[in-house]
Parts: structure tokens; C-alpha cells; sequence
């Protein structure tokens, strides 16, 4: 997938704030955040949407969105998390390599999702 944004961040041939790094996943911080530390959860693989996801990423990336979670309640004071997952444009989704956003929830905080 030579003109995909995600591929090229999750390849790092395109700087990123990263959070996380292993063989499969990158996880960066989202370019336009809707709440502080809002995270992406990118597969390294291109998928375009959940639809495509291939049976190892699907066991891995929820309970990496959930370790991410934890993390971000640690490291960030968030009470908690939403983990979010757009497929098609009707759907809100705008980069078309699948990605699971896992936003930060502060005690008290705007009502963002
Ligand atoms: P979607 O709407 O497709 O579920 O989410 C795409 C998300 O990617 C949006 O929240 C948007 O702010 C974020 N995004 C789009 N382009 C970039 C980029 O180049 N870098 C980063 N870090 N985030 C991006
Ligand atoms: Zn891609």
C-alpha cells in the first residue's frame, strides 16, 4: 500500500509521536486529539478496516487497546478510556488503514466520544 499514511508511520518512514512499539503494532499519538494522550493503535500489516483484519491481529489488538488503557490511567491520571473503531466514510472513518483509537477519560472532563 504504497500512498497510505498509516503504512508509512506504522513502517516509520514517517515520524511520529510513538507510545508503543513491537513486531506488529505501532501505537502513536493521534494528530488531532480529543482528549489528552488520545492514542492510535496502528497494525503494522495494512487492513483496510475490520472487515480485512487477518486472525492474529484480531486476538492482539484488543488486549493491547486494553493494556494501553491501563497504562494511560499510570502514566496520565485518566479515570478511564473509550476504545474506538471507525469503519467507512459513514462511520467517520478517514484514514483508510484500520486503527483503534484509544481515548483518555478524565474525572470530570468534556464529553468528547
Ligand atoms: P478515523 O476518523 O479514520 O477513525 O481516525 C483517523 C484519526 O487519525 C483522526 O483522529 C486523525 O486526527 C488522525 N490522523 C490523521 N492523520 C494523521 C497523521 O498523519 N498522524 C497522526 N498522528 N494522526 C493522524
Ligand atoms: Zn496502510
Amino acid at each position: 500500500m504504497n500512498d497510505c499514511i498509516f503504512c508509512k508511520i506504522a513502517a516509520g518512514q514517517i515520524p511520529s509521536a510513538t507510545v508503543y512499539e513491537d513486531e506488529e503494532f505501532r501505537v502513536i499519538l493521534d494528530l488531532n486529539p480529543i482528549s489528552e494522550g488520545h492514542a492510535l493503535i496502528l497494525p503494522k500489516k495494512h487492513f483496510t478496516d475490520i472487515t480485512e483484519l487477518d486472525a492474529e491481529t484480531a486476538a492482539k489488538v484488543l488486549p493491547l487497546a486494553a493494556r494501553i488503557g491501563e497504562v494511560m490511567k499510570k502514566a496520565l491520571g485518566c479515570t478511564g478510556f473509550n476504545v474506538l473503531q471507525n469503519n467507512g466514510i459513514s462511520a467517520g472513518q478517514t484514514v483508510f488503514h484500520f486503527h483503534v483509537h484509544v481515548i483518555p477519560r478524565y474525572e470530570g472532563g468534556p464529553d468528547v466520544v
